[in-house]
């Protein structure tokens, strides 16, 4: 669903100077060599959804010099954030950042749309979130095929194992917002994979919603009050982990004085020669989301882990773009996420494979949505395969 049409907004006058947005825009050099990187670009073929075009958009606003417009808001909308753009543009053009900056303008200039509100609203309430993914996984196949919400149900709750007999070393996990129903199965298994190198999975009360889901949709402060909110639920850790790429970003930007978080796939790599596996003998396909590509850079880490598991015939998804999960994406615009995800649908039905690993947990719920094969973070088969 697109952001919510403002007819204020055809009248408006053009906003104050954003020097701070002009500045971060101005690195830009209009070279054009992101666009063919750009999901959106791809998809439309048109300046406007590609990153040149919306940066140029989003500098001409900020200057004070264009009034905003419904049309070039809509293409700020389309945007993944998926930051494909940053690592390939050699002028270094901080595009989150200046996403982050643009979007809470726009939020500033028109209400975002009332399904988006709603999700950020919720995603912020983890204990509410759970109570309504209960009830999804209870109801959820009685309702009609209209009321039916776009996520798959949540699998059953998994205890979380024994700690190992002689501990070494302490990591604090970091849990996240909806995360905490759907991947209790896979902290467990990350536990019991640490377990196996002498290390206690410690999950501390008072977590809740990362805030990198409000940031992407335009509200930066209630995104750094979340993500600020986690310090003191890991404080005293000598270590956090997270399972997610989004969540790792967005918790490693904003601590102060907290403990180092990292990607749990890169720290389980360190520990690699210290694990035993079982062979698998199947093929298997991987899909490597967009923030573990472009922000954390940890799929060397994955394929390294992988690479370990004796007989598996793993099948690397060839990188055909965001598959349009995109955090609210996928709510906000099915249409266009459902065009995105179709590539990435086709090359794994291609591949042979019987399941699908992919670390991130958006686009792991939204690629289960568009396919019967089993769709499980990495950290799923590595516990499996533990001898
Ligand atoms: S963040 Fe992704 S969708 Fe947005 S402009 Fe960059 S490459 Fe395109
Ligand atoms: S690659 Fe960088 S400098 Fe070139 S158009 Fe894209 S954002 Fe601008």
């Amino acid at each position: 669903m697109p952001a919510l049409p403002d007819p204020a907004l055809r009248a408006a006058p053009p906003a104050p100077a954003d020097a701070a947005l002009v500045a971060l825009a101005d690195r830009c050099v209009q070279c054009g060599l992101c666009l063919p990187h750009c999901p959106t670009y791809r998809l439309d073929q048109t300046e406007a959804e590609s990153p040149r075009g919306r940066i140029a958009y989003i500098k001409a606003v900020a200057q004070g010099g264009l009034a905003p417009t419904l049309a070039g808001d809509l293409h700020l909308d389309h945007c993944l954030g998926c930051r494909r753009c940053e690592p390939v543009c050699p002028a270094g053009v901080s595009y989150g950042e200046l996403l982050v900056g643009a979007r809470a303008a726009q939020a500033a200039r028109h209400a975002p749309a009332p399904a988006l509100r709603a999700a950020g609203w919720l995603l912020a309430r983890p204990p509410l979130l759970g109570r309504l993914v209960d009830l999804q996984r209870a109801v959820g196949a009685w309702l009609p095929a209209a009321l039916r919400p776009r996520l798959p149900p949540a699998p059953p709750a998994v205890e979380m194992p024994a700690p190992p007999a002689v501990a070494k070393a302490e990591v604090a996990v970091f849990v996240g917002c909806i995360a905490d129903r759907y991947e209790s199965g896979t902290r467990a298994g990350l536990a019991r994979l640490l377990a196996a190198a002498g290390i206690v999975v410690a999950l501390p009360e008072g977590q809740g919603c990362c805030g990198a889901a409000a940031a992407h949709a335009g509200d930066p402060a209630t995104g750094g009050r979340l993500a600020a909110a986690h310090p003191p639920a890991l404080a005293g850790r000598a270590r956090g982990l997270c399972l997610g790429p989004r969540w790792q970003g967005s918790l490693a930007r904003r601590r102060a004085g907290a403990a180092p978080v990292e990607d749990a796939l890169a720290a389980l790599d360190r520990l690699g020669d210290q694990l035993r596996w079982r062979p698998a003998h199947r093929r298997v396909a991987l899909h490597l989301p967009c923030t573990q590509r472009s922000v954390v850079r940890s799929e060397s880490a994955l394929r390294r882990l992988l690479q370990r598991i004796p007989g598996l015939d793993l099948v690397e998804l060839p990188d055909t773009g965001c598959c349009g999960a995109a955090g609210l994406h996928q709510l906000a615009e099915p249409a266009r996420a459902d065009a995105l995800r179709a590539p990435v649908l086709q090359a794994l039905a291609e591949s042979g494979a019987t399941e699908l690993l992919s670390a991130n947990i958006g686009c792991r719920l939204h690629l289960a949505t568009g396919t019967i094969m089993p769709v499980r973070h990495p950290i799923d088969f590595l516990a499996e395969h533990l001898a």
